[in-house]
């Protein structure tokens, strides 16, 4: 059936969108790894599911995400707790997305990863600049934290990353990463592909002189449109495509 436009799916059953959310969450492994965005058993992605919504679908631990499939998934409760799945957790991270979980019940998907660019970026501890349309997604929609205590990890810790996250799509977390978020995991893994592009534009543009600001007006227009749900969510179906057609077992 040929797609004429582009629309969020909706379901006429739980089992057909949870089998939906458990492939976009396996392809945005695969995709992450496909970008170069592992490192070791860092990173996090993690959705909610659509009928208990205190519980949620993780990546595994310890998998490359290249070698996430829909199989190797793990269900756990708000608490940690596995419900489902073969495959340990990242305890320390996952954490973090369950204080994120409590706190916005509009968030449906949190990503978090140790990519390049946002890694460097991040030790800086200033916000992204609308120097691209691209980083307009995140003018006004993003924070950073700084406040990191000797142990991440920590329940603590994770409320206060949750709070500074706020209303926000993403977080900068100094000296660490990106946590990003979304209705769906397709915009929450788009977000955090996007940021990370963002970051690295920001840092090639200060290191060849002083990159000119998109003005205010202009980079508020733009944030609706780039940084909606729906852009976040359209932007990762190309992504989707290719990672199922190039790697099929990440469905089985
Ligand atoms: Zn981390």
């Amino acid at each position: 059936m040929a797609i004429k436009r582009w629309e969020i799916p909706v379901f006429d059953s739980i089992d057909a969108q949870r089998l939906y959310i458990k492939e976009h969450l396996a392809a945005s492994c695969v995709a992450l790894g496909e970008l170069g965005f592992d490192n070791g058993v860092s990173g996090l992605l993690s959705v909610r599911d659509p009928e208990f919504l205190d519980h949620f679908w993780l990546s595994p631990y310890g998998v490359a995400f290249g070698d996430v499939s829909v199989s190797k998934l793990v269900e756990v409760n708000i608490n940690g707790i596995t419900l489902s799945g073969d495959y340990p957790i990242n305890d320390d991270e996952f954490v973090t997305h369950s204080a994120v979980y409590s706190l916005r019940t509009d968030v449906m998907s949190v990503v978090h990863a140790h990519t390049m660019y946002a890694e460097a970026y991040s030790t800086l501890g200033v916000l992204l600049d609308p120097i691209t349309y691209e980083a307009c997604a995140f003018y006004k929609d993003h924070s950073i934290y700084t406040d990191f205590e000797l142990s991440f990890g920590t329940v603590e810790e994770a409320k206060n990353i949750a709070y500074t996250l706020g209303e926000n799509k993403a977080c900068i977390l100094q000296n660490h990463g990106l946590i990003t978020v979304g209705q769906t995991i397709d915009e929450a893994v788009w977000w955090l592909i996007s940021m990370e592009r963002s970051c690295k534009a920001q840092i090639l543009a200060d290191s060849c002189g002083k990159p000119l600001r998109i003005a205010n007006d202009i980079a508020e227009a733009r944030a609706e449109k780039v940084g909606s749900a729906f852009s976040g969510w359209l932007n990762f179906q190309p992504l989707y495509s290719k990672a199922v057609s190039k790697f099929p077992f990440l469905l089985q």
